[in-house]
């Protein structure tokens, strides 16, 4: 045994520290407190998923417990933790509460929590070796293992060593796709069209604006997924390298392109093919549900998004290849971090697999998750939810006073109220539920443009919704939309 590193000063008056052999013991007490104030944050909700009294009362809570941000004197990690983990807690949107349901916001499992609390505690660093040993082995082999989900069903030869990087999501995932497009193009003039579908994520249109490239192409998606025969004619009329951006899992409706006929289209004109899959890729861990994915292995480049249908805490986010080999444009030296002499002599280089340079560790909680819940466990998640938006699709569709929008094919279920006699209400009204419900903090449901019109959107991402919470919640909409429509006060 060796003597413990840097043991704590007795006496001292020096906040102690999270590592070490000394660290847990100081961090015990400190976590006790946050669950505490946790515990009675969300207690001062009374079981709402949204504080009540929309963002001027919450501001003022938050103005009361947290000033004066920074004190003479301090308060003492106690009285900190506890004012403002609190005060926190009390104003939080909780994605744990089962009627919590507008965004791709997902309840984090308790287990990927845990995980990242080690992860912030070691605060390994992803850009050099020597800053973060194990964490630099883990993400290589998580990666890997990850990518080579995506590109399972790829034909040998296409996937010869499939890899992935760790982003901050989804936004980060399609930024660096675009860049890797662009880059294998550099040398030809550089500069590569994106084509992509009027439903595709606005973060793409972002980074072509980011990256200098051309605005986007957009073609129509008039039923929710790209249009094959408006893509072709994009692709037979414009010139110069292109770049097809296609979506698995839709922000709006939860839609997945056809993928086998867009990779087909991509290989007939001679198109690099992106597949921003951050919200359905988890779809690979169910059997059941798998082949809604048969064309994934085909894109050059695959986007995940492990904080939605994954249950991570915020930040976990991925972007694959087929071969490792496609993300040598990143490749870049700084000598203090990855000097050649160094990578020569074994210690692996990081710098290459991010453009960012400081970088968490995100992917201890990813494997603690993949490893306690396993392929079975993750693919039971996923169905569940799914199966979940089917029965509430269901429900609506039977609902004398709701419409629905389609049947789901991911956790995604539009809908929105009628009138007295099945009248269409103004979309106004439909925004203004939304609106009521999110004042009251009785319940956070999403909206989306679809067909046309407004509509309610309920993202369904937390497995401990039950039928009666959201036959509950269709309840809460169908009586709040005839308050609105009568103009009185909402109940
Ligand atoms: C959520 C989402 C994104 C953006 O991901 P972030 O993690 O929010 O950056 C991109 N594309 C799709 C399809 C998404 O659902």
């Amino acid at each position: 045994m060796t003597t413990p590193p840097h043991p704590p000063t007795p006496g001292s008056s020096l906040p102690p520290l999270a590592g070490g052999t000394h660290g847990p013991d100081a961090l015990r007490p400190l976590v006790a407190t946050v669950l505490d104030a946790l515990a009675s944050g969300a207690a001062e909700r009374r079981g709402r998923p949204l504080p009540a009294g929309g963002p001027e009362a919450t501001a003022a809570h938050v103005l009361a417990a947290a000033t004066p941000v920074l004190p003479e004197h301090g308060a003492g990690a106690g009285e900190a933790l506890t004012a403002l983990v609190h005060s926190m807690a009390a104003g939080a949107a909780d994605p744990g509460h089962p009627l919590c349901a507008a965004h791709l916001h997902t309840p984090p499992l308790a287990v990927a929590v845990a995980a990242d609390l080690a992860a912030s505690a070691l605060n390994q660093s992803l850009d050099s070796w020597d800053q973060a040993p194990a964490a630099a082995a883990l993400e290589a082999l998580v990666t890997r293992a990850l990518a080579a989900e995506v590109y399972r069903a790829a034909t040998p030869g296409h996937a010869p060593s499939p890899d992935a990087l760790v982003t901050t999501g989804g936004t980060e995932s399609n930024q660096l796709a675009l860049l890797l497009a662009r880059e294998a193009h550099a040398r030809t003039g550089g500069g590569v069209q994106v084509v992509t579908g009027e439903h595709t994520h606005h973060s793409v249109t972002r980074a072509a604006w980011l990256l200098g490239l051309p605005e986007p192409v957009t073609v129509p998606a008039p039923g929710g997924t790209l249009d094959l025969a408006a893509l072709d004619d994009a692709l037979t009329t414009l010139r110069g390298p292109l770049l097809v951006a296609a979506t698995a899992g839709t922000t709006d409706t939860g839609a997945i392109d056809p993928l086998p006929a867009i990779a087909d289209l991509c290989a007939r004109h001679g198109a690099r093919f992106h597949v921003d899959a951050a919200y359905g890729a988890p779809l690979l861990f169910s059997p059941r549900r798998a082949h809604l994915l048969d064309g994934l292995a085909r894109a050059h480049t695959v986007t995940l998004d492990l904080h939605k249908l994954g249950w991570q805490p915020v930040a976990a986010g991925l972007l694959a290849v087929p071969d490792t080999t496609l993300l040598a444009p990143l490749e870049h030296t700084a000598d203090y971090l990855n000097a050649d002499d160094d990578t020569e002599a074994g210690l692996p280089d990081l710098l290459g697999r991010s453009l960012r340079t400081t970088r968490r560790p995100d992917i201890l909680k990813i494997a603690v998750t993949l490893r306690a819940l396993g392929r079975t466990g993750l693919g039971a998640l996923v169905d569940h939810l799914c199966d979940s938006a089917q029965e509430l699709a269901e429900a609506i569709a039977k609902h004398p006073r709701l419409e629905l929008y389609e049947t789901p094919t991911l956790t995604t279920v539009l809908f929105r109220p009628t009138g007295p006699g099945d009248t269409p209400l103004p979309d106004t009204t439909v925004a203004a539920v939304r609106r009521t419900l999110l004042t009251e903090g009785a319940a956070v449901l999403g909206r989306a443009r679809a067909g046309g019109r407004l509509w309610l959107k309920t993202t369904l991402l937390n497995p401990h919704t039950t039928p009666d919470d959201l036959g509950a919640l269709l309840t809460r909409v169908e009586r709040l939309a005839d308050t609105l429509v009568e103009g009185s006060t909402p109940r």
